[in-house]
């Protein structure tokens, strides 16, 4: 028999005071790590299967299990760390490239924890939301350059290029159906009808029973243009070409068979247990003017009601990119930073490509204003939105409203194991079994997801009149309202803020 070299990434404990051998966590585990031996009447683990995902643990009836991270190292060594050892037993294994899910977990700078937010004191009072007009709502698309008025002096609104009408400057980003289940899409789509704001398909299709949140709903084209039809991109609110993804810039997606159910092919419009491939790049965009004729193509497809998102992940020159794109055509860029989700990604792309996307945010608002295009769009940023202070953070660095997908999937119970990406998520969000998928109710996961994002949008509220600020509009790029701490000169200049104490 071959050595394995790797030794369990976790312990499971066990009390045997308290276990009763009931079986639950056998039947609850997916990666079969808990057995029941007849001979001696009590359960047996197998850790090295454990991916620490919690299941066992919260639904043990007797609380009898522990999972802890294994004590167990390598011989320690300042630079050939437990990870990098145990990556490459696993290469000289397989041969394969390594496979991960959800964001870069790598300890690069999180930018966010190095801004702080102002509040009022004496002079500009600060706002109390429980007492006084707090707006949230916020409008997402082209804006026109002057207002143009009737004779009889109103605004005239038909001439307004197409808006999306957020009740909460939070849209749930794209996640496809394939890579999540059908339950956990459902509650993504009603939690989005009911707060007035957005979900979006993701590059796999809409389901049939989807079409009626199609006003709550943004429809992506990818570049393997699964699903895409001239219903589909009727039935969405607005349409987005995903060019990058923040998880994996500059590669396709790759969906495996095992995921392509008979509901998924047909949302997918592929074949049955056939992998899902997606090309790294839209085969018919090679520049800016390809891309002006998709987004022309699309609008025109839909005679011009709704807006065009082009998304892209955030790069080296992301600031060029969205000036480039927003000449294009497109009504709002969608911008995804490194630390954005995925249901997989080859590792080494997804923690070592891409900028953190406060870096990104910046760069491209300011960009835009010095080019005098800022209102050509709108911007979304993606990709490491933890909490209402982020989103607080990224709406005063310049953007318009954020899409977040991590934050979602936790509130519907996620518990970032991160093996996304072998189809076996215990908690019934990243899987296509439809023993597991049952587990997630969406009755319940819409209002979770309806309570979190309430509870940011009162978070955001109070931080908002803490600042004397009464609206979305008017924090929007308010950067004098952000401070640094422990940034250098580089740093405090592309975020464009002050350092504390100044
Ligand atoms: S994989 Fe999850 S359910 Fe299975 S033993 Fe580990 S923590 Fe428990
Ligand atoms: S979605 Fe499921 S499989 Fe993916 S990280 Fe979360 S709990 Fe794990």
């Amino acid at each position: 028999m071959a050595i394995n070299y790797n030794i369990p990434e976790y312990d499971v404990l066990r009390d045997p005071q308290r276990c009763i051998a009931c079986r639950v966590c056998e039947r609850q585990c997916a990666n079969e790590v808990h057995s029941f031996d007849p001979d001696s009447g009590t359960m047996k683990s197998d850790e090295s299967k454990c991916v620490n995902c919690h299941r066992c643990v919260a639904l043990c009836p007797t609380h009898a299990l522990k999972i802890v991270k294994n004590p167990d190292t390598f011989r320690l060594n300042a630079y050939w760390g437990q990870n990098d050892i145990s990556e490459i037993y696993r290469q000289a294994e397989t041969g394969g490239m390594l496979l991960s899910s959800m964001g870069n977990p790598k300890p690069y700078p999180i930018y966010w924890d190095k801004i702080l937010i102002n509040a009022s004191q004496v002079t500009n009072p600060s706002i109390d939301p429980l007492r006084e007009p707090m707006e949230t709502r916020t409008f997402l698309g082209k804006k026109p350059g002057a207002i143009e008025r009737n004779p009889d002096g109103s605004i005239k609104t038909d001439s307004l290029p197409p808006q999306l009408k957020l009740e909460v400057p939070i849209l749930f980003s794209a996640m496809s159906y394939g890579s999540i289940s059908y339950n956990a899409h459902q509650s993504l789509a009603r939690a989005a009808q009911e707060l007035g704001t957005y979900y979006n398909t993701g590059e796999g299709g809409l389901h049939e029973d989807f079409y009626k949140y199609g006003p709550n709903t943004i429809v992506q084209v990818a570049s393997g243009r699964f699903g895409v039809h001239h219903d589909y991109l009727e039935a969405g609110a607005a349409i987005e070409i995903k060019i990058g993804q923040g998880a994996k810039p500059g590669i396709g997606g790759h969906l495996t068979g095992a995921k392509i159910t008979d509901a998924v092919s047909r949302t997918r419009m592929i074949p049955k247990g056939t992998d899902a491939i997606s090309p790294a790049p839209h085969h018919d965009i090679y520049s800016i003017e390809d891309l002006r004729q998709l987004v022309y193509s699309l609008k025109e497809a839909t005679e011009y009601k709704k807006p065009i998102i082009v998304k892209i992940a955030a790069v080296h020159n992301v600031a060029a990119i969205a000036s480039g794109i927003a000449r294009s055509g497109a009504d709002i860029i969608a911008i995804d930073g490194f630390r954005g989700g995925t249901g997989a990604a080859p590792t080494r792309i997804r923690d070592n490509v891409g900028i953190p996307i406060e870096l990104a945010l910046a760069a491209v608002d300011e960009r835009l204003r010095q080019e005098q295009i800022r209102s050509n769009v709108s911007l979304i940023v993606a990709g490491g939105i933890r909490n209402s202070a982020d989103v607080v953070k990224a709406i005063a660095l310049g953007a318009d409203a954020v899409y977040i997908a991590t934050p979602a999937l936790i509130a519907l119970g996620c518990h970032l194991c991160r093996t996304c990406q072998i189809g076996k998520c215990n908690w019934g969000i990243a899987t296509q079994r439809p023993d597991l998928v049952k587990r997630l109710n969406p009755d319940i996961g819409y209002k979770r997801l309806m309570n979190l994002v309430s509870a940011w949008q009162h978070e955001i509220m109070e931080m908002m009149g803490g600042m004397g600020i009464n609206s979305i509009e008017a924090m929007r790029g308010n950067r004098l309202m952000l401070r640094g701490v422990g940034l250098n000169e580089k740093e405090l200049e592309i975020l464009g803020i002050k350092h504390a104490g100044e």
